[in-house]
């Protein structure tokens, strides 16, 4: 996951809460990817707690760091030389295919090769550690089809290694963002976050779009078509979303009042994550050692890979005169 801060809604139903499933079945690695972010471009002052900010999300929602690998990319080079390997055996042509190369490029008047070879570095990250699969959002399978794509074309030019990925497509889709229109992003400021204080959440939550036919609060509403009512059955109890859904048509209740509701099964739900976010920020260095000790594990991993990689595609020329 991106350094964009501690997480949001989206990101939480999305991804964290899955993750914190798949930590009990699989043998996982979590990385926060410091190296992708950059190619957003952004103040390098802000990343350091930014990646913090994203470890303590990782840590309170439940990733175990005895049960999963929790690091920083940028800890682990193999990373970045992997990446660089694979454009030997990635065309061109795939990365110009690239749904998301082709919407970010658009904002650039001069693209960065970096925005062009995302998906190469993707590949890295989960070839490096020769990853069965990878839970990804609906909007990354593109991107894992160019992994599988690799490591085929890398297995056929040096010998098979690398395993194909599978995806692991979660049920929840795609989580919109306030606005009820566009998903839930920061980039969009449509967020709500996970770790946000009850009032910072109200603040948030009473911004939501709601059904646009609703006008007054004695028009009946259509909970199936409000983003909110969505978001109540993510987070609300099964009587509390029937009831909400019951008084929005009957026109018995306004929106603003479903929206505190809504605000409150947040801030419920999230409660025992805040507490736990609250402890881990007074302890900076436990997350420190946390992500320090995962970087170690995780370059073993990665350095095993590395040796057979640089082997097989003839970067070990101290064997040059035993020929
Ligand atoms: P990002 O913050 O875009 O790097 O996304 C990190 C993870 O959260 C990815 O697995 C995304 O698929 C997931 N994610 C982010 N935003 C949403 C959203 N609005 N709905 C569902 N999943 C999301």
């Amino acid at each position: 996951m991106q350094p964009t801060g501690e997480a949001h809604l989206g990101n939480y139903l999305g991804a964290l809460h899955r993750w914190v499933e798949l930590q009990e079945r699989f043998d996982c690695l979590w990385c926060i990817v410091d190296d992708h972010a950059i190619t957003a471009g952004g103040d390098p002052r802000d990343l350091p707690k930014k990646v913090v900010d994203l470890a303590v999300s990782f840590l309170a929602v439940g990733l175990d760091p005895e049960k999963s690998i929790l690091f920083v990319q940028s800890d682990v080079s193999e990373h970045t030389e992997l990446a660089w390997l694979f454009n030997a055996v990635t065309p061109m042509g795939d990365l110009e295919r690239m749904t998301q190369y082709k919407d970010k490029a658009q904002r650039f008047e001069s693209v960065p090769v970096g925005i062009l070879n995302y998906p190469v570095l993707q590949a890295a990250d989960i070839l490096l550690y020769r990853a069965d699969a990878v839970p990804v959002g609906e909007d990354q399978r593109q991107h894992l089809e160019l992994t599988r794509e690799i490591a085929r074309k890398w297995n056929a030019g040096y010998g098979d290694f690398f395993p194909e990925p599978e995806a692991i497509i979660g049920d929840e889709g795609r989580i919109l963002g306030l606005d009820g229109n566009a998903k839930m992003s920061k980039s969009l400021g449509n967020t709500v976050d996970i770790m946000a204080e009850p009032d910072e959440v109200w603040a948030r939550v009473r911004t939501a779009v709601t059904d646009p036919q609703r006008l007054r609060k004695s028009d009946p509403g259509r909970p199936e078509l409000c983003n909110v009512h969505s978001l109540h059955r993510h987070f609300s109890s099964p009587d509390v979303v029937e009831d909400v859904a019951h008084q929005c048509r009957g026109a018995l209740r306004g929106c603003v009042e479903c929206k505190h509701i809504l605000s409150d099964s947040i801030v419920t739900t999230f409660a025992p994550m805040r507490e736990r976010a609250a402890e881990l920020r007074a302890q900076p260095e436990r997350i420190r050692d946390i992500l320090d000790d995962g970087a170690t594990r995780a370059r073993v991993l990665a350095r095993e890979t590395m040796a057979v990689v640089r082997q097989r595609m003839g970067l070990d020329w101290r064997k040059g005169w035993k020929r």
